[in-house]
């Protein structure tokens, strides 16, 4: 969430802004007689409203925010079949933690880790540990927590004197700056090189030490959909404990690419096939194809997940273990992820995730055929490409390409990279379940229109380079 300060009006603004405003024939429907009383904005209204007035407001007051299919920066589901919005609706009163009250929603719980686990090729799935979590960010919180844990454990004689480290891409999402934060673990960041816009494995390896609780490799980044080479950042840290002993485990943040991948690059070794794959997680609410507010953490095996580390609770009955941030929490979701695996099984999401990558690919073809843009990516890893002006071009910069192209209603942020490329500036396209080959073909078509007027630019005109654009993860 924003952080908001309570009143982003300001203090003396006493006139029509801070109240919202009440069309007439609202006001009929106000059964105490009269017209009804402008509700404050800022306030808690002194009395109810009729329902239907209420409704009209919020309503009228949402109508203008974006249209989800147009944006092409988010990552997050926006579209499920009627079917699974009636299941979502069916359980909005159902919460999560009461496992004891729901304990048919705790088992779709419990079958969905399952089929991740087997998905991910745990070694024994009877084993493998997991849970739902609201998203990949609690997940990596808490996947994040068990390396900090089990580093804490190895090093009982030397803590709490030493600090802990994480060593991961500069490319990592913001929630690993946000564990570092938190849990006050030391950020060891491998930069991008060149055209390398993710983590080297040999660089990744020699910034570990006896204090690294873990490396975290990305499936794919958020910068540039691409995927980090797990498989060779795990042999990296094999021979680097034929060489010093330090054992370094790595947790694969799978936000996108652990619901890509499976399906569509088999022959990929990125999962618990890997030994030194310790955790896994995943934004089911991403290419998991669910509404927002669903992630799914797992544990290759029990001793991964320090029992320390998970509660039990009593006072809602019963006694189930749980690993999570917050406690209450819808089941709506959960539910819903376990409708869309059962739907489409291995066959249905390999459909859907390839008809993505197909329209990635075709769009980024295209886009390279315009002739002004260079690509990064071609989308051909996660349905998302990035790319850049090519190096002739001088009237306009990629922050008047996102600026024009929402004039057209289409969202697509423009933003820089992080060290040691902090001089390249990127458009990034994201490719989801939704946005079809139709789509696809307005949208290079859209942006082939505004290149025209672009080019006649005396030079790049878009000042506040941040608000032209958002960076959406
Ligand atoms: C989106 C993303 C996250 C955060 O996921 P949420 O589900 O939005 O909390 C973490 N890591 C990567 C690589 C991501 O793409």
């Amino acid at each position: 969430m924003p952080l908001h300060r309570g009143d982003s009006e300001a203090p003396d603004d006493k006139g029509d802004r801070r109240r919202l405003a009440v069309n007439p024939f609202y006001g009929e429907a106000n059964p105490a007689g009269g017209m009804t009383q402008a509700p404050p904005r800022h306030r808690l209204p002194d009395s109810p409203l009729p329902p239907s007035t209420a409704y009209q407001l919020v309503h009228d007051e949402l109508m203008l925010d974006g249209n989800s299919r147009l944006n092409l920066a988010t990552f997050v589901t926006t579209w499920m079949e009627p079917q699974a919005g009636v299941l979502m609706g069916e359980c909005r009163d159902k919460n999560m933690i009461d496992k004891d009250e729901y304990p048919r929603t705790a088992e779709l719980e419990k079958r969905c880790v399952a089929m991740l686990a087997d998905l991910w090729n745990a070694p024994d799935p009877s084993t493998a540990v997991g849970c739902s979590t609201t998203g990949s960010s609690e997940a990596c919180m808490l996947a994040g927590m068990a390396l900090k844990r089990r580093w804490a454990r190895r090093n009982a004689d030397r803590y709490p004197g030493a600090r802990p480290n994480l060593v991961m891409g500069v490319n990592v999402q913001v929630c690993w700056d946000k564990f570092c934060n938190f849990w006050e673990v030391e950020p060891r960041l491998v930069p991008m090189e060149g055209e390398r816009f993710h983590l080297d494995p040999q660089a990744a390896a020699e910034l570990c030490d006896e204090n690294t609780v873990g490396v975290v490799g990305i499936l794919g980044s958020t910068f540039d959909g691409s995927y980090e080479p797990i498989a060779q950042l795990c042999a990296a840290l094999d021979a680097l404990q034929e060489r010093t002993g330090l054992d370094v485990p790595v947790h694969v943040d799978g936000a996108s690419g652990a619901m890509v991948a499976p399906f569509l690059d088999e022959d990929l070794i990125w999962d618990f096939r890997l030994p030194r794959v310790a955790s896994i997680n995943t934004s089911g609410h991403k290419y998991g194809l669910v509404y927002p507010g669903v992630g799914w953490a797992l544990w290759r095996d029990r001793e991964s997940l320090p029992e320390e580390l998970v509660f039990r609770v009593n006072y809602l009955g019963g006694d189930m273990p749980t690993f999570a941030l917050n406690f209450s929490r819808p089941g709506a979701q959960v539910v819903a992820q376990y409708y869309s695996f059962l739907r489409l099984g291995r066959e249905g999401y390999r459909a859907v995730q390839q008809a993505s990558r197909e329209v990635a690919g075709k769009v980024a073809g295209a886009v390279e055929e315009l002739g002004d843009f260079r690509l990064l990516t071609r989308g051909d890893q996660l349905p998302v490409f990035a790319f850049t002006t090519a190096p002739d071009v001088t009237a306009y910069d990629v922050f008047d390409v996102s600026r024009r192209l929402r004039e057209k209603g289409w969202l697509v942020p423009a933003y820089t990279f992080p060290p040691n490329r902090e001089d390249l500036s990127v458009l990034r396209v994201v490719c989801r379940n939704g946005f079809s080959e139709d789509l696809a073909e307005l949208f290079v078509e859209d942006l082939g229109r505004v290149l025209p007027e672009l080019r006649r630019q005396p030079h790049p005109l878009t000042r506040d380079k941040g608000a032209a654009t958002g960076f959406h993860h």
